[in-house]
């Protein structure tokens, strides 16, 4: 079975078992502070095992692009070293959401594996949670009696809390669970070891396959464990060790849905896979990093500087440095690796095709950059090597080990191999030190301690009203209390409310909520999944009343001009830019707005002026907004709506149409009722984010009308100094002109000085036994004037010393000049005597032996130097 067919087997099984086949999230997490990547399948359904949410339907399938890269969750190390863990792979999973539980979970999962995909019943295992004393938790004997069912008692074995009891993070949903293994080695070792002595021993070819998580509890803060409202199943099967499985094959990497590409790089890199195991490593590397690349940018997230990005930056080098050391690309290979991703995932992911360009563009940015910085590196090596021969050293300090990873993207790895191979060692030991240093630093800066809810109420669905009103009353569900470095905040949810959250780019609400005449102020309001949760500074009194909630109506009338104004920009650069244009990221607050987007070169300033004329227009014919909630997906998409790549949309959204010819999209924002609220729009900045994506910055409304009053008060600013005269830029022009024409006045004159100064000053020349010496206390218009100065007469005078004591400009200067012959033969050096003279002007300064200079703050010691340098030869 290839890999596609594999999938879609998933997909139909559970269908046929009354499941809901959904999308995957994107692999980008973006309203979850706890999470940057999505982990598991489960993640997007958090919301639903801890009742904060009702689930659409009950039974759900999917397949999940996953990353484990980064937290709880970290395969990192082991990829491309081992053979079965991947930074982004598939979670081929299937949920109950309080519907049935361990007993169907368990059959379906045998059926699946033992008759539709045929997986040989004698090489399989399954575990269950043994209990913990510890936690007080029980033995699954439940799952256990469910097995037994299907499974050899002798092949259900027991499993400990670190295997059998999973948890998504540090606090949330976990409960036990039951793990399939499989045993794929060749008949005679398994006669020699049996495969139950080797489950969860991390050998490669005894691996884990599927998981089956009974969600029942949620973790508390406190390491507590609470009963969650309902019970649940969560099951997540790594797709590409299913694959490997079933493909009778004994590597992920050895399936179709490697192999196209391993191949491919080791063609262009002249090397045959399976032959050595460096070049294995790296060449499965590289085949693994392209896809949690590729995946997380068609998902939105770019390599950046920090969060999110800058781990994807990190994994993207981690590639480019195996090819580089082991493969020996000097030149971006990875990109060329995309189309491949492209054409594999179009049935399940279309993101990456949909987006190929963009991403190859952006790919091969990163490589380019990083391979720079690369070489820059290994000349700093270079640097480090000549350093250490001339101390007669050879131990690199952990210290410089350290900042070559830190700042050139060198890991100790590579420090260690080109040390090695100039006979050198690494302190690795101080560069661990150096680590640990920064890691705590870094986990300082980012410390918060979000504590558990206190619940006032057992009411759970929240209702959102901010469309249709500012104002409402409602009651607290529950707070809790998030400890941060710059101060604590009191989050609050509340049953009703008219705050917007901030998301799709759009700030939250601000405001206030009320009871018994006292307010609290609601500083912002954001989202956690689907969760909308205010912030306050303290809590209310009472937190059992009823409140009135209003929200802060300037700010949010002036954020809908902005989020309404980026609608009609996003169009209008569509139609003058071209329909490349993809929205890939924005901002909107009460002051701003800003717009990032896919194109590939500066937007000139004809074109900028363009886009505004045309927002503009539409603003002026005061389009009624037309908004529609709960469109089935498929409706809003043949309306030709526009929807976000890395956006998570349920099966309804929502569509903010302006004119259905002009701006269709999908939003979940608020928005003017009519263009002509917004006033107008100024763009006040393009510029570039990253690799083919620009910025726009653009004011509304009020803030516009602002930028003008401003920008004219600079421009009667400019008249008034100019004296106001008819043609303002005619006459800035005859400014410029007329500067640029005495500049050149200038210079020519300053010329003239100074070659009448070198006539005087070799005029004065004396012979002090044999040396030619000029001393003198001059005067010249600028440091370059004197540098000229000083090189022709080293060129035209032989066996010239001279010192000049200068006065440039009103500032003291010393320059000596000393002819080659004496540097070499009478050991002068004019470096040294400048420094001495120096002292005469309170200065200092210095240069080469036969040229240097210096400056000074005492003006009145020209003379001393004089008189100083008269007494040296
Ligand atoms: P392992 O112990 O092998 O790392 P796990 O216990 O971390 O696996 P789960 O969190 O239970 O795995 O995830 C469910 C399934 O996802 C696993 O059974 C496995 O098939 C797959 N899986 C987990 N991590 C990876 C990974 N890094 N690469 C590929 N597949 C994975
Ligand atoms: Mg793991």
């Amino acid at each position: 079975m290839d890999s596609k067919s594999i999938r879609r087997a998933f997909l139909d099984f559970f269908r046929e078992k009354g499941h809901k086949a959904v999308q995957s999230a994107p692999i980008v997490v973006k309203d979850d502070p706890t999470l940057m990547f999505t982990n598991a399948g489960m993640n997007q359904f958090k919301d639903y095992f801890l009742g904060n949410k009702q689930a659409e339907a009950k039974r759900v399938a999917n397949s999940q692009k996953c990353l484990r890269v980064s937290g709880k969750h970290n395969d990192l190390e082991e990829v491309g070293i081992d053979t079965y863990h991947h930074t982004m792979f598939e979670m081929l999973g299937n949920w109950s959401f309080g519907d049935y539980f361990k007993k169907e979970a368990i059959a379906w999962a045998w059926e699946l594996l033992t008759e539709t995909y045929k997986l040989p019943k004698d090489r399989l295992y399954v575990t269950i949670f043994e209990g913990d004393t510890k936690e007080n938790l029980e033995r699954d004997q439940e799952a256990y009696n469910f097995w037994k069912e299907w499974v050899a008692e002798e092949r259900i074995l027991n499993g400990n809390k670190k295997d059998n009891f999973w948890e998504m993070g540090e606090t949330g949903p976990c409960g036990p669970c039951s793990e399939i293994h499989i045993d794929l080695r060749p008949e005679d070792e398994i006669a020699k070891t049996p495969g139950k002595d080797l489950v969860n021993e991390d050998h490669p070819l005894v691996v884990e396959i599927w998981n089956l998580v009974f969600m029942q509890y949620n973790r508390l803060l406190s390491g507590a464990l609470e009963p969650l409202p309902a019970q649940h199943v969560d099951t997540g099967m790594g797709f590409e060790r299913l694959a490997m499985a079933i493909q009778g094959k004994k590597s992920n990497y050895d399936t179709d849905v490697f192999q196209p590409m391993i191949q491919f790089i080791a063609k262009k890199s002249g090397v045959t896979y399976g032959e050595n195991d460096k070049t294995d490593i790296a060449l499965r590397v590289i085949v693994d990093h392209i896809r949690a690349i590729t995946f997380s940018i068609a998902d939105g997230q770019l390599p950046s500087n920090n969060k999110a990005g800058y781990v994807i930056r990190r994994i993207l080098r981690r590639a480019v440095r195996y090819g580089f050391t082991f493969l020996n690309f000097k030149e971006p290979f990875l990109h060329e690796l995309v189309p491949s991703l492209a054409e594999q995932f179009d049935e399940v992911f279309p993101e990456v095709k949909k987006q190929e360009e963009f991403i190859i563009k952006v790919v091969r940015e990163e490589e380019v950059a990083f391979l720079r910085t690369l070489e820059i590196g290994l000349r700093k090596m270079e640097q480090i090597k000549e350093e250490l021969r001339q101390k007669d050293e050879i131990t690199i300090d952990g210290k410089i080990a350290f900042e070559l990873y830190d700042t050139f993207g060198f890991p100790l790895d590579l420090t260690a191999l080109i040390a090695r191979e100039n006979g050198l060692v690494v302190d690795e030991a101080g560069f661990d030190k150096e680590m640990a240093e920064q890691k705590a630093r870094s986990r300082n800066a980012a410390a918060t301690e979000t504590g558990d809810w206190t619940f006032v109420n057992d009411e759970q669905d929240v209702e959102f009203v901010g469309y249709d009103m500012l104002e409402t009353e409602a009651k607290i569900i529950k707070y809790r209390e998030v400890k941060q470095k710059k101060g604590s905040v009191i989050q609050i949810v509340l049953d009703r409310t008219p705050f917007y959250a901030e998301s799709g780019g759009q700030a939250g609400d601000t405001g206030y909520i009320e009871f018994d005449g006292k307010k609290t102020s609601i500083i912002d309001t954001k989202k956690e999944n689907d969760l909308i949760v205010h912030f306050v500074k303290e809590l209310p009194a009472d937190v059992s009343g009823t409140f009135k909630c209003v929200v802060n109506a300037t700010k949010r009338r002036d954020t809908a001009n902005n989020h309404s104004a980026t609608h009609l920009l996003h169009s209008a650069l569509r139609s003058v830019l071209g329909d490349h244009v993809q929205q890939r990221g924005s901002f909107v607050s009460e002051k701003v707005l800003r717009f990032d987007f896919s194109h590939f070169s500066k937007v000139t300033d004809e074109e900028i002026a363009e886009v505004e004329s045309i927002v503009n227009g539409k603003i002026r014919e005061n389009i009624a907004l037309y908004e529609e909630r709960n469109v089935p997906i498929a409706t809003a998409q043949a309306m030709g709506a526009t929807a976000l790549f890395g956006e998570k949309y349920g099966e309804f959204v929502r569509v903010i149409t302006f004119d259905p010819n002009y701006s269709v999209e999908l939003c979940g924002g608020t928005h003017v009722l009519a263009t002509g609220q917004i006033g107008s729009i100024k763009i006040v900045s393009e510029s570039s984010v990253a690799a083919g994506v620009r910025r726009i910055e653009a004011v509304t409304g009020i803030e516009a009308e602002k930028f003008n009053v401003k920008q004219n008060a600079i421009l009667e600013e400019i008249k008034a100094l100019l004296k106001n005269p008819k043609d303002i830029v005619k006459a800035t022009q005859q400014l410029v002109e007329e500067k640029a024409k005495l500049s050149k006045e200038i210079e020519r004159m300053n010329l003239e000085k100074v070659g009448a100064l070198k006539q005087t000053l070799l005029n004065g020349i004396t012979d002090k036994d044999g040396v030619n010496q000029i001393i003198a206390k001059v005067a010249v218009p600028s440091a370059d004037a004197l540098k000229k100065l000083a090189f022709e007469i080293k060129n035209e005078v032989e066996n010239v010393f001279m010192v000049l004591a200068v006065d440039v400009a009103g500032k003291p200067q010393v320059a000596v000049v000393v002819a080659d012959n004496l540097v070499k033969d009478k050991g002068l050096n004019a470096g040294q005597i400048v420094r001495e003279l120096a002292k005469e002007i309170k200065g200092g300064g210095g240069g080469q032996p036969f040229f240097a200079t210096a400056g000074g703050k005492d003006l009145s010691g020209l003379d001393n130097v004089v008189a100083k340098a008269e007494g040296l030869l």
